[in-house]
């Protein structure tokens, strides 16, 4: 083809405007173009690696937020026994899950290891039960039958397993007084995640909405006024009981305490997907109760018995982690459930 002038100018533009184009990325990323081109080699390299061990990561599968209450000798409704608990370590062990912090869950900043499945404990009420401490000497020792004591002594024993939880707190905080301030400083000090279970532990769809506020906002200043570097993000809804008016859950204040709030915790039951899958369940967060599953009565239904039965014989539906906190993996066709602006600063979907 003979060009004229005209069109040879317009040709010369266009190759001109299209090598613009291919360059700015380049021009405007600067090394980081090349680093994030070397980690996306690198993470392709991991997942061809993790499924040629048979590892199929999921990371658009379903995560359990645990609820446990008491721990106590005996079992019984909102108090598992401390046998149970023991056992429960063990099974999450065995079954590849693996403790997060609900913070980090909820953001999807998931580094877990490679085929297994992030989960949560959440302990509602602030029981002593949950968080003893003995005096020993001049000091004190954390009770090794509490939870936090049984926990730590798991984590000993298997240091892949995580040792964090979220505390759902009501204004005794865990009941030995003395301990109250130390307890939550240590709490916080250590990375354990505080929720606000409210003042009085009323049903907040019964309360005005002055009552509301008042319910959440005192127990707020309860927590800061005892270590002002609480981060609190999370409310426990008590029974799981929405108020009438549901901003308030997330944002309000009373004589003077404001509080903000990104997520709202239910009583009940069931698992859900991560907070850039587009079925995620929003701010207000489903939990799992700790208790087992009879099958012939149908006892425990709803519980975490029933739902770890569930995930073994439907492990496509589980979450399980491609350990590189840098994508999101799982199968290809998959991507369209992903929301792009939910994932985390950097972080790619990464398909097979
Ligand atoms: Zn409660």
């Amino acid at each position: 083809m003979v060009l004229t002038r005209k069109h040879s100018n317009l040709a010369e533009l266009i190759v001109a405007s299209a090598a613009v184009i291919l360059l700015c990325p380049l021009l405007f990323s600067g090394c980081g173009g090349s680093t994030e081109a070397k980690e996306s080699v690198q993470s392709r390299a991991n997942l061809d690696a993790l499924l040629k061990k048979g590892i199929r990561p999921n990371e658009l599968g379903m995560v359990m937020v645990l609820e446990y209450h008491r721990v106590k000798p005996t079992e019984g409704d909102f108090q598992r026994s401390i046998d149970n608990f023991k056992k429960d370590l063990q099974t999450l062990y065995q079954k590849n899950y693996r403790l997060i912090s609900f913070n980090d869950l909820m953001t999807g900043n998931i580094g877990v290891p490679a085929g297994t499945t992030p989960i949560v404990f959440s302990f509602d009420d602030s029981t002593e039960s949950q968080f003893r401490y003995i005096p020993q000497g001049s000091g004190t020792t954390i009770d090794p039958e509490c939870a936090l004591g049984m926990m730590q002594a798991f984590q000993k024993q298997h240091n892949d397993f995580g040792c964090t939880a979220l505390f759902n707190v009501l204004p005794a905080m865990f009941e030995q007084e003395k301990y109250k301030d130390q307890k939550l400083t240590y709490l916080v000090k250590n990375g354990y995640d505080i929720g606000n279970h409210t003042e009085s532990h009323g049903n907040l769809a019964k309360l005005s909405d002055d009552k509301v506020q008042a319910d959440i906002a005192n127990q707020q200043k309860n927590i800061v006024s005892i270590d002002p570097k609480t981060s609190v993000s999370v409310l426990c809804l008590p029974y799981g009981e929405e108020p009438q008016n549901k901003a308030l859950m997330f944002n309000g204040s009373s004589a003077g305490t404001s509080y903000h709030y990104d997520w709202s915790l239910l009583v009940g039951s069931n698992p859900f997907y991560p907070m850039y899958h587009y079925k995620n369940p929003g701010q207000i967060i489903p939990r799992v109760q700790v208790m087992d599953y009879n099958s012939i009565s149908g006892s425990g239904a709803d519980g975490s018995g029933y739902w770890l039965r569930y995930f073994d014989r439907h492990p496509e539906l589980r979450f399980v982690s491609d350990g590189n906190s840098k994508t999101v993996c799982a199968p290809a066709y998959m991507q369209t459930r992903v929301l792009e602006n939910k994932l985390p600063k950097g972080v790619q979907f990464l398909g097979y």
